[in-house]
């Protein structure tokens, strides 16, 4: 009850002549498990023997038995490759077989595995290698992307922090930061340093602009003395010394005399020129202590620092006569009238002036050309 095949041999001799047949009987189950030691790589593979005509001789189905190749795979199948030949493939829908001739008997051993057995680790490997370029690729980027930003962005970056600093006034000059050495670093270094030196440049031109303007602001434009409004400061401040410490300090007005009839005569200009020599006079006459300011329209006010109130009446006389010997430019002779006070604990400073004021008042009434204390 067991399908057996056979293969036998004639045994001929020189002559030619039949000297007895070799006969091997053997059970299709032990061929098959021969068989099934092939191709153990793949687990969907399973071999079977055909004749050349493509019947099925061996097989672990027996089923398949005595149908052919082309049956079992409902699909024409010729072995046409001549005997000895090493092996074909035949590519099915989803198997690839594999068949090999037996020479010495002519049998076909033929296996078969499933496509998708083989395919799978090649995708596998494909898809790997896919996943392993793109690995590369991104860790790549990554890292190019880091030493593009230290080397590129981080200096512009803190570039713009730090110009931001230089014109905010907020920057730390000893906070040096190391610009890389290359052209965005140079760059940047270069814009620093050019931000630095404008900022500089337009400081120093402030500086002198208040400069002028605090030199402006406290000077006559027409003698270049002292304004009233930095005489009143002046005052204020001496006022404050001498009750701390108390000091003397007296002050001397002064008035041109007739001056209206110099202007009326020669003219505002001549006017202008005998102030402006005046002050010239009293600025060369008087001490370096002493601060002098033009208080009015012609009206002088002197300032003397520690000076009792006879020390300020010798030099304003002394102020008088030189004034009225001085050659002026328009050829005029000009005089002055003053009035002197000085300052003692009880007056306030515009007590002071007030009296000032009245003593020159009174010079005036009493001649001119003179100073009264
Ligand atoms: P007195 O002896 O009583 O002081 O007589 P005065 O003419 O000097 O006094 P008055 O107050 O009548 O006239 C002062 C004149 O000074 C009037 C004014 O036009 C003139 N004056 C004031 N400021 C200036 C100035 O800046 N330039 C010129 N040229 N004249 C001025
Ligand atoms: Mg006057
Ligand atoms: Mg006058």
């Amino acid at each position: 009850n067991e399908w057996l095949v056979s293969i036998s041999k004639v045994l001929v001799n020189d002559k030619n002549i039949t000297t007895g047949v070799v006969s091997i009987d053997s059970s299709i189950k032990q061929v098959v498990d021969m068989l099934r030691e092939r191709r153990k790589k793949y687990k969907s593979s399973y071999s079977f023997i055909a004749k050349p005509d493509g019947t099925v001789i061996v097989h672990f189905d027996k089923t398949f038995l005595n149908k052919t190749v082309s049956e079992i795979f409902h699909h024409p199948v010729s072995f046409n490759a001549k005997a000895g030949d090493s092996g074909h493939v035949l590519d099915f829908a989803d198997k690839f077989i594999y068949y090999s001739f037996i020479d010495s008997i002519g049998w076909i051993v033929v296996t078969v595995i499933d496509k998708k057995e083989i395919m799978a680790p090649i995708f596998l490997q494909i898809m790997m290698n896919i996943l392993t370029i793109g690995f590369i690729a991104v860790v790549f980027g990554k890292i190019l992307s880091t030493l593009l930003g230290r080397r590129f962005i981080a200096p512009l970056v803190e570039l713009q922090k730090r110009v931001k600093a230089v014109i905010l006034g907020t920057h730390d000059s000893s906070s040096d930061y190391n610009y890389p050495e290359n052209e965005i670093g140079a760059i940047a270094e270069d814009i620093e340093l050019l931000t630095k030196n404008k900022l500089y440049e337009k400081n120093i031109e402030l500086q002198n602009i208040n400069k002028k303007l605090a030199i402006l602001s406290i000077t006559d434009q027409l003698t270049g003395l002292f304004n009233r409004y930095k005489m009143n400061h002046e005052l204020k401040q001496e006022w404050k010394r001498a009750i701390r410490y108390n000091n003397k300090f007296s002050i001397i007005m002064l008035d041109i005399d007739f001056f209206k009839k110099i202007n009326d005569t020669y003219g505002h200009q001549a006017g202008d020129a005998v102030l402006i020599e005046i002050s010239q006079v009293i600025r060369n006459t008087l001490r370096s202590t002493d601060i002098i300011s033009r208080w009015g329209g012609e009206e002088f006010l002197v300032l003397c620092l520690e000076t009792n109130l006879n020390t300020a009446k010798n030099l304003a006389d002394k102020l008088c006569r030189t004034i009225e010997k001085h050659q002026f430019s328009i050829g005029v002779t000009v005089t002055i009238s003053g009035g002197i006070s000085e300052f003692n604990n009880q007056k306030g400073i515009e007590k002071v002036i007030a009296e000032a004021d009245r003593k020159l008042y009174k010079a005036k009434q009493e001649g001119r050309n003179q100073v009264l204390i």
